[in-house]
C-alpha cells in the first residue's frame, strides 16, 4: 500500500512540522508549524491542497513549530475544524498572539484571527475514541512533552488501515507532566527523531545537576541566564527551582542557595508569565506529584524571591542589575526575545553564565553560542557581534524529547508492529541512527 502521508514540513528537520493526508475524500493536516533557523518547509502556495479545502487540522501540541502557520491558513480561507486536547486549546491563542507580533499584523487582523481560532477549535480528552466523519475515527494519547501534548491515531474503517502520529514525545519523570502513554498499534507510524542518536543523562539527577551548576555559577557573583521556551521549559525550570530552594537536602548541599538568602530569580518574559498562569489553571492535567504539592498548600510554580518582569521598562532596568541573579527569558534558541538583550549586555563578562536547558536548532544563535564557548569565538546577536566569554553549560537531562532508548521503548510498547515507520522531526544524523536501531529490531523504516 502507498504511504498515505505527504510531509509539508519537519520531514528532515526539527521545526515546521506539517503533514497532509487525504482520507475518504477528507483533507486532513496534522500540525502546521513555523520553521526556525535554517529549516525550510513547503510554502502553502505549493501545497497539494488549498487552505480553504482543508477539512480538519489536528494539533499535537501548542509549540509554535507545530501551530505557527494557523494564522496564515486562516487568512488563506481555512474554515474547517481544529482538533486538539483541552490544554492545547487553551494555549493556542496566547502562543499565536505572541508569534504574530513579529508578523506586522494590525491589532484588528490579530483579533480577527484569534476569534476565528476560538470558533474553529475543539478540545478533546486523551483516551476515548471519537468518530470524525465517513468511517474515520481518532484517538489522542498523552505524549508527555508539554502540557496538553498528544500523539494522534487515526483509523479509516473503509480504507482498512490506521495511522499514528507521535508528535513530540517526552520523557518519563518530567516535572508537572504525566509520563507518556503507550499507543495502540497502527499500520503506519510517523515518528519524531529529535534525539534519535542520543542518550540523555540520568533525568532523576537533573535537579541536582541544575543546583550544582547554579551554585557554581553564582559563587563569583555573576548573572546566570537561562534561555527557555515560554511554554513548557519555563514552567519546568520554575518547578525545579522551587524544589531546590525549598528542599532541605539541596540547601545542605549548596549553602549558596540557602533559604531566604538565595539569589533573586527574574522571569523576564511576558509570554512566559501568561503561560505559567495558564499552566496553573490547568492543574487538573498535572502529574500526581505536582498536584499533591498543590493540595498540601505549596504552589510548585511560585517561590520567595521570584519576580515577574512583564513590562519593557522593567526589562530595561533588569539589564543594569548586578549579580548574583538568575534570569529566565525567551527564546530558548536565543533567536529573539528578551534573552537576546541580556546576552548582548552580558555574554562578554566571564563571571556570567548561560545555562541551556533545551533544544537549539541548527543556525540559531543558541547553537552558535554552544559551538563558540570553548574557543571564545564570536556570535551575532540581533546584528551585534559579541565574543562568548561567559561560561556556557548545556544540561542535556532537560530535554523535552525522548532519547533513542525512550523512542525505541515507546515503539516497542505499541503492542503491535507498524507495517512501516517514517522518521521525521530530526536532523540527518539523528534520523539515520534511529533508523538503524529500529531496523536492527526488525522494523521497516521507509
Ligand atoms: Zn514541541
Amino acid at each position: 500500500m502507498k504511504f498515505p502521508v505527504v510531509h509539508l514540513g519537519g520531514e528532515k528537520c526539527v521545526t515546521g512540522s506539517c503533514h497532509f493526508m487525504q482520507l475518504q475524500g477528507l483533507n486532513i493536516l496534522v500540525d502546521c508549524g513555523m520553521t526556525q533557523g535554517e529549516d525550510r518547509g513547503v510554502d502553502p502556495s505549493q501545497w497539494p491542497v488549498r487552505a480553504s479545502e482543508l477539512d480538519f487540522i489536528f494539533l499535537t501540541h501548542a509549540h509554535v513549530d507545530h501551530i505557527g502557520m494557523l494564522p496564515r491558513l486562516i487568512a488563506d480561507g481555512f474554515g474547517g475544524e481544529i482538533i486538539c486536547t483541552h490544554p492545547t486549546q487553551a494555549l493556542i491563542v496566547p502562543m499565536l498572539n505572541d508569534a504574530m507580533r513579529f508578523e506586522h499584523l494590525s491589532d484588528d487582523a490579530r483579533q480577527d484571527v484569534t476569534r476565528r481560532i476560538d470558533d474553529l477549535s475543539w478540545g478533546f480528552e486523551c483516551g476515548p475514541t471519537f468518530d470524525l466523519k465517513r468511517g474515520i475515527s481518532f484517538k489522542l494519547g498523552r505524549a508527555g512533552h508539554i502540557l496538553g501534548s498528544c500523539f494522534i491515531r487515526l483509523e479509516s474503517a473503509r480504507d482498512g488501515f490506521s495511522i499514528l502520529f507521535s508528535g513530540d514525545l517526552g520523557n518519563r519523570d518530567t516535572p508537572l507532566l504525566p509520563d507518556p502513554e503507550a499507543a495502540d498499534p497502527a499500520d503506519f507510524l510517523i515518528l519524531e527523531s529529535t534525539y534519535g542518536n542520543r542518550l540523555h543523562g540520568d533525568r532523576r539527577q537533573r535537579v541536582r545537576q541544575l543546583a550544582g551548576v547554579l551554585a557554581h555559577c553564582l559563587a563569583d557573583g555573576g548573572k546566570v541566564f537561562i534561555p527557555a521556551f515560554a511554554l513548557g521549559r519555563t514552567q519546568e525550570v520554575l518547578y525545579e527551582l522551587d524544589r531546590i530552594f525549598s528542599d532541605d537536602a539541596y540547601r545542605e548541599m549548596y549553602p549558596q542557595l540557602r533559604g531566604e538568602a538565595h539569589p533573586p530569580v527574574f522571569l523576564d518574559s511576558p509570554l512566559g508569565l501568561d503561560i505559567t498562569q495558564i499552566y496553573s489553571g490547568l492543574h487538573a492535567y498535572w502529574d500526581e506529584e505536582a498536584r499533591a504539592l498543590l493540595m498540601g498548600g505549596e504552589d510548585p510554580l511560585d517561590f520567595d524571591r521570584l519576580f515577574a518582569v512583564p513590562r519593557h521598562y522593567q526589562h530595561e532596568q533588569l539589564l543594569g542589575v548586578d549579580g548574583p541573579v538568575i534570569i529566565i527569558a525567551g527564546s530558548g534558541m536565543c533567536a529573539g526575545g528578551r534573552i537576546v538583550d541580556h546576552l548582548v549586555h552580558g555574554i562578554e563578562e566571564p563571571r556570567n553564565d548561560i545555562v541551556f536547558v533545551g533544544y537549539t536548532a541548527k543556525g540559531t544563535p543558541g547553537r552558535c553560542i554552544q559551538a563558540q564557548a570553548e574557543s571564545h569565538g564570536t556570535v551575532v546577536l540581533d546584528g551585534v557581534e559579541r565574543r562568548v566569554r561567559a561560561g556556557v553549560h548545556v544540561l542535556s537531562g532537560y530535554s523535552a524529547h525522548a532519547d533513542q532508548r525512550g523512542l525505541l521503548d515507546w515503539v516497542g510498547a505499541m503492542g503491535g508492529r507498524p507495517k512501516m515507520i517514517r522518521l521525521v522531526h530530526g536532523e540527518d544524523d539523528a534520523r539515520s541512527a534511529l533508523a538503524a536501531a529500529l531496523e536492527q529490531r526488525g522494523y521497516v523504516v521507509g
